[in-house]
């Protein structure tokens, strides 16, 4: 290796990282459309600096780290700031913020220091200027040293007072703060551009730089921007609390983000971080960190700046939440219930605390708009919910010749075909036998308000299911055939394979409402199945329904009717339909004769509490059954009141009506029970 090795290559990365920095500093700046995230972005810049530590001798005035971020653009007149609009120096570790505090004491010999910590909003720096009161002139933060002339564009935001609200405003102040969009306004624009055709902005961040570059005014003023203050200076002022300021800007008619705590210790500064590293997701506008800023503006001052940074101030930045990398594949996934989801195999990246590997890309349509293509290099973003999703297409880095992505048409579980209904986003594979379904598809059936099979849990239905005795919920009711074989399972003995068997022959009783809820047919969930019944009293008749006869229905629109003609449409479904029918399953109404000499006959029956025989629905049932109409609250035409445990307020209004109060016991007993 020659002697020069380690000096050259050292002199070799720093140019790159110059040059590399310089160009993402134009892309954020200038043309607000970076390529890189933030961290990526702070990383790149550490090494830089420690690079021209180790190497002093390498240092040039124009290197990006002593650069404040911006720069002036040529569209407005320039302004040079009277104090520099310094950058702030960041982590996003709570060992630096350590550091950084011990740093502060040395640097103050051990006097006591306290800390401002305000939320860090992710928006655009800005300078006020007020003469006498009154605003004279906005500013750009630019290079820091000098930045655009934004005064008519800030005039328009109406959160920034034209004149400040204290009876004896000095000479001259400077107020410094964010201006940002709200989450809910950045979305609605970005709405309104998709439907005039225009661009979407990237985030909120980009959409605040862009509409404050604007050089129509009007323009700006129908952009919904906001500010908040978190500097205030006046001249020849050494003395006060930058905490004191804060609440001076209030007064002054500014508005000032509520949350701000002064701080006594590091402990209780890496506290606040927390929280809102937490709760960042519940406030409507994005915060990429925290600033922590030293409180006495005495302090502030004997600690100074270096380079591009404060002294006395730190930004204690949240984990990224999202990143770059490339797009491997896109494959598709089976939900329980047959929905198809495009899943991205994603380069794994670190992202807001964990590795990601995969992100949804939610269904076709949302590829088609972002033109998503396999070897794309992708923004993944995890955001307060916890599945990453691919948000952005960089396309100045699309290789050459990838094609526009197309929708496979066979359910990978299972190679149905699978089917996308008219109006919905979502592709489906209606085959119940599809492995990728089964599951879900017999829980469903053996649930509570569908054939409420007692015993047939989830865990029974894996195991039956992996096992083999399971395909299909029809092959429930040949079980009994397999008594032998289940005793020998683990954790199965022969009272619990009785008891497993006993409930799903019971099951044999439930109504064909509920029968038919639990054949699990898309939309046709526990009310549309009653609705049906009342109206086709047989399963026969169903099937033969078309959609538009089935539309007459009151209550059945074209989604259900679809649904219900393609299930039945399907030979294995109707397949299944008879193998239950043949069970033993009810798949007709039976049409209850009110008995005349029922107790409940021709009543009016109201339940309230909790029934420990069964559930108020199986209690409705039965008093229909008996001739009897349940409701839903007491009045003076009701003749029973049947509570169960717990009653509620019903009781008591029945005991003030002097209407006849039915026990759970005696009910029982009036039902033959
Ligand atoms: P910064 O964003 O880290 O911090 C300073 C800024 O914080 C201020 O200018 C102000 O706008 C803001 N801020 C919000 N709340 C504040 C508060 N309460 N008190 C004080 N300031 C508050 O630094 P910067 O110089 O504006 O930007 C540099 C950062 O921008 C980099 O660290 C990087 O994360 C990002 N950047 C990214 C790219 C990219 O390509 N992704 C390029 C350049 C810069």
């Amino acid at each position: 290796m020659s002697s020069r090795g380690p000096k050259t290559s050292a002199k070799a990365r720093i140019d790159e990282l110059r040059r590399l920095l310089s160009d993402h500093d134009y892309r954020y700046y200038v043309l607000t459309e970076p390529i890189i995230t933030d961290e990526a972005y702070d990383r790149l810049m550490k090494e830089l600096i420690e690079l021209e530590h180790e190497h002093p001798e390498l240092w040039i005035s124009d290197s990006p780290t002593q650069r404040v971020g911006g720069m002036p653009t040529k569209e407005f007149p320039s302004v040079k700031h009277r104090v520099p609009m310094l950058s702030l120096a960041n982590t996003y570790n709570e060992d630096e913020v350590l550091e950084f505090d011990k740093r502060v004491r040395t640097l103050l010999k051990g006097a006591s220091c306290a800390y401002v910590c305000e939320l860090k909003i992710d928006g655009v720096a800005v300078s006020l200027i007020y003469r006498d009161g009154i605003f004279v002139r906005g500013a750009t933060r630019g290079d820091g040293f000098q930045g655009d002339d934004i005064t008519a564009n800030l005039k328009t935001i109406r959160s920034i007072p034209l004149k400040l609200r204290t009876a004896h405003p000095p000479e001259e102040c400077e107020v410094r703060g964010e201006v940002y969009m709200k989450l809910s306004d950045f979305e609605a624009l970005n709405q309104e551009r998709d439907r005039s055709g225009e661009r979407l902005f990237v985030n909120p961040r980009n959409s605040t730089a862009g509409t404050l570059k604007l050089q129509d005014s009007k323009e700006v003023a129908r952009r919904p921007l906001q500010f908040s203050a978190y500097f205030y200076r006046q001249e020849g002022a050494h003395d006060g609390s930058h905490f004191d300021n804060l609440k001076l800007l209030r007064r002054s008619g500014f508005p000032v983000n509520e949350q701000v705590a002064l701080c006594r210790s590091v402990g209780e500064v890496i506290a606040f971080w927390k929280k809102w590293e937490e709760q960042r997701d519940k406030i409507d506008f994005d915060i990429d960190g925290i600033v922590v800023k030293v409180d006495s503006i005495r302090q502030q001052e004997a600690l100074g700046a270096i380079a591009k940074s404060p002294r006395w101030a730190i930004a204690f930045k949240f984990a990224a939440r999202k990143q770059v990398t490339i797009l491997r594949n896109i494959v598709l996934q089976v939900g329980r219930v047959g929905t198809i989801t495009p899943v991205a195999e994603l380069e794994p990246v670190f992202v807001g605390g964990t590795t990601v590997a995969r992100a949804t890309l939610h269904n076709v349509d949302y590829i088609e708009s972002l033109d998503i293509r396999v070897g794309d290099t992708v923004e993944v973003e995890k955001g307060g919910d916890v599945i990453p999703k691919v948000t952005r297409v960089l396309l100045e880095k699309r290789p050459r010749g990838l094609k526009p992505f197309r929708m496979p048409m066979q359910c990978p579980a299972c190679g149905s075909k699978i089917y996308r209904p008219e109006e919905e986003a979502n592709f489906y594979c209606e085959n119940i036998e599809c492995p990728a379904q089964i599951k879900a598809r017999i829980e469903h059936f053996a649930h509570r308000g569908a054939m409420d099979i007692e015993g047939l849990g989830e865990a029974v239905v894996d195991q039956l299911v992996d096992l083999g005795f399971l395909r299909t919920y029809a092959d429930l009711y040949d079980l009994h055939e397999r008594k032998e074989d289940l005793t020998k399972l683990d954790g199965w003995g022969k009272k619990s394979v009785e008891n497993l068997i006993e409930a799903i022959s019971e099951s044999r009783k439930r109504p064909y409402h509920r029968v038919l809820f639990a054949l699990g047919i898309r939309h046709v969930g526990a009310g549309v199945a009653q609705l049906l019944c009342a109206h086709i009293p047989s399963i026969e008749q169903l099937i033969a329904k078309t959609e538009d006869e089935l539309e007459t229905i009151p209550g059945i629109g074209r989604r259900i009717a679809e649904s219900l003609v393609r299930y039945f449409g399907d030979a294995h479904n109707r397949n299944l339909v008879r193998r239950l029918e043949e069970a033993g399953i009810q798949f007709r109404t039976v049409q209850t004769q009110p008995q005349s000499d029922s107790v409940f006959a021709g009543k009016t029956v109201v339940l309230t509490g909790t029934l420990s025989a069964m559930t108020r629905e199986e209690a409705k049932e039965k008093i229909e059954s008996l001739g009897g109409k349940v409701v839903g609250s007491v009045s003076k035409n009701t003749d029973f009141v049947i509570t169960g445990e717990s009653p509620g307020s019903k009781q008591q209004r029945a005991r003030a009506l002097g209407i006849r109060i039915v026990e759970e016991e005696e009910f029982l007993n009036m039902i033959g029970q």
